[in-house]
């Protein structure tokens, strides 16, 4: 029942009355004091009684209707009926939404664990369990960092950047490689995301032992021919006048192909061997000054203009092969990239804290479609220029994976037409 206007008002003038009524009575016989106390009294005992029926409802009926009772006491009952009803629907309501979810999370195939926001673990599905290793019983509620000790995850969920995944070995079968996302959300609860990625990594694995072996085995060939040609390119004039070009362009695409196979086995050692061990001091403003040389040596007739701007006072610590073939594929790109009589600025300075190695050019530049994908392998803007300038469309490739090992990134500004700029920048130097 919905009661529509106050009753209250009514109520305590009733009870007045009554009170008023007993009052003058008795004190027609001068007992309005007890007169007083027994219409009280009357009034106190219905009320207890009410509550007393009110209680006992609430205790032990939960959902049946509410009993009979006059009046306001009535009303009172059947509202709270109503919200009980509305509460019921609810959490009913509430329950179908967290079964459905549960149900959803238990059908994905990847592996997801609910953290709540104290940090420890509420739910997971069965891949997460397989996966981890997790026990339904023992594991709920404890913090995931204490049951996945690998060194790596712990440093990586204690982190606060979650951005990138990590792949670690599966704590349950170390063949198992997994790949671990974090979603932070809502205030601090996280869902982790677990992955088992063993068959993507072994692809992976078999291509670049393909590229690897295939490299390897052209290269012993291409030595002998290699040989052959520089010999026929020699005695060209011994031979019939007719066989000149075809000789030289043997010769010339003999050597692009060894440049290639060269290029895909320096790649492919970046991406296997560790780099650290060979890490040395390096005197930057000599090291800088060679390569000064060396690019005007490489520019030959071109008479690119090519300065330095060194601070000397800034030391560096690198692999000093890898961070040659580094710098002077970037110097080597800007030479062949930039029209005869350009200029190029080879600079090695500190920005923002990190120590940065600069080649900046004035020539052919690139349109911004092109940039986020120059460090893929043979990703070429104009391919004809690449070849014609013994290009391999493997340097910015190369580039990117020393700077990896070195915990640099790679900056790259361009604008078409008007040059551009390819910034090594190394952090925690
Ligand atoms: P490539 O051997 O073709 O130079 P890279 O991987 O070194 O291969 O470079 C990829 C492509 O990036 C080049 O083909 C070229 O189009 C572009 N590029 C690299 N450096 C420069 C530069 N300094 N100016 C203009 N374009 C460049």
């Amino acid at each position: 029942m919905i009661i529509d206007k106050n009753p209250w008002p009514f109520l305590i003038l009733k009870h007045l009355i009554y009170l008023a009524v007993a009052v003058g009575i008795g004190a027609f016989f001068g007992l309005e004091q007890l007169a007083a106390i027994i219409v009280l009294s009357i009034i106190l005992i219905i009320l207890f009684s009410r509550m007393y029926i009110l209680d006992r409802w609430l205790r032990t009926s939960r959902m049946t209707s509410p009993p009979e009772a006059p009046g306001i006491w009535g009303d009172i009952l059947d509202q709270i009926h109503n919200l009980r009803q509305r509460d019921k629907k609810r959490a009913h309501n509430l329950s179908r939404i967290v079964k459905r979810f549960e149900s959803s999370a238990l059908a994905l195939p990847d592996g997801v664990v609910g953290i709540d926001a104290e940090g420890e673990m509420e739910w997971w599905n069965e891949t997460a369990a397989l996966l981890l290793g997790l026990k339904r019983k023992q594991d709920k509620g404890q913090r995931i960092d204490n049951l996945i000790r690998n060194p790596e995850f712990v440093q990586f969920y204690r982190q606060t950047n979650h951005e990138k995944p990590i792949h670690i070995p599966s704590p349950v079968n170390n063949e198992i490689i997994m790949e671990i996302r974090v979603v932070d959300y809502g205030l601090k609860e996280q869902i982790i995301i677990v992955r088992d990625i063993s068959d993507a990594i072994r692809t992976q694995q078999m291509r670049k032992d393909f590229v690897a072996n295939v490299s390897h085995e052209l290269r012993t060939p291409l030595t002998v021919l290699n040989g052959t040609t520089e010999l026929l390119y020699d005695s060209a004039h011994a031979l019939p006048e007719q066989m000149g070009k075809p000789i030289e362009l043997m010769n010339q695409q003999t050597k692009r192909m060894t440049s290639i196979v060269n290029d895909l086995l320096t790649l492919s050692r970046l991406e296997t061997e560790s780099s650290e061990a060979h890490f040395e001091d390096i005197k930057m403003k000599g090291f800088i000054e060679t390569l000064q040389k060396e690019a005007k040596a490489l520019s030959g007739d071109s008479k690119h203009e090519i300065i330095c701007e060194i601070d000397a006072e800034l030391h560096f610590k690198g692999n000093l092969h890898e961070i040659t073939s580094c710098f002077t594929n970037l110097v080597s790109n800007a030479i062949r990239h930039t029209p005869k009589n350009g200029k190029i600025i080879i600079r090695w300075y500190k920005k923002e804290g990190d120590k940065c190695f600069e080649v900046q050019d004035n020539g052919f530049g690139i349109a911004p479609e092109h940039i986020p994908r120059l460090t893929e392998r043979f990703y070429r803007v104009d391919a004809g220029r690449s070849r014609d300038t013994g290009g391999t469309g493997l340097g910015l490739s190369i580039v990117k994976r020393i700077l990896i090992r070195h915990n640099a990134t790679l900056e790259i500004e361009s604008i078409e037409g008007a040059g551009s700029t390819f910034r090594c920048r190394f952090k925690n130097q």
